[in-house]
């Protein structure tokens, strides 16, 4: 599982099992004894905190295969950049996936705050802040704004991962791929965006 192609298989195939209906992976007591030693995960997955969208079992992955960052619309900040460094940099995953999905509250928050021209105020200003560029970019007006800023939020959350000061070096020199990709929540199934 050491090259970016390899996890990326993987981590598809899991999405496969799961939509069938057919997991392998149990999560019971014995996989994670099992997994109790030095951990090796293969990817690492930075998705939304929606509750109808649990990473593990989406991709069908049981204890120590892949290492999951969640925030409210996948935003990025410090703390979740200084974790995929580490999970790169030290532990040498190849791959780091940003999974966005439909209806997702916090690019609507984004729309709502927008096109009121008013902040939600608090911390949660931070996830509208850091969500409303995409939503600029489709057009706050745009009546599929919705769906359509959920795909440019992913491409420009794969963006800002690739110029990571830490993470360019490793993806210049093929040892890490950073993908985007959205979940259906009806099917089950993730679809990988083109960037
Ligand atoms: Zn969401």
């Amino acid at each position: 599982m050491g090259s970016p192609r390899a996890a990326l298989a993987e981590l598809l195939a899991g999405n496969r099992r799961f939509v069938s209906g057919q997991p392998i992976h149990g999560h019971d007591v014995t996989a994670a004894a099992a997994a109790s030693g030095d951990q090796q995960p293969y990817a690492v997955l930075l998705g939304c905190i929606d509750s109808r969208v649990p990473l593990e079992a989406i991709f069908d992955q049981t204890f120590g295969s892949i290492c999951v960052i969640r925030t409210g619309g996948h935003v990025l900040d410090r703390a979740v950049l200084g974790s995929i460094e580490y999970v790169v940099g030290e532990l040498g995953v190849p791959l780091v996936m940003v999974l966005g999905h439909e209806r997702c509250g916090a690019v609507a928050s984004a729309v709502d705050a927008l096109r009121a021209g008013r902040s939600p105020g608090g911390a949660l200003a931070h996830l509208v802040d850091q969500i409303a560029p995409a939503v600029r970019e489709v057009g706050v007006d745009d009546p599929r704004v919705r769906p359509m800023a959920v795909r440019r939020h992913v491409l420009r959350t794969v963006a800002a991962l690739r110029a990571d000061d830490r993470l360019a070096v490793p993806v210049a020199a093929g040892r890490l791929t950073v993908v985007g990709a959205l979940y259906d929540l009806a099917t089950g199934e993730v679809a990988l965006l083109e960037t």
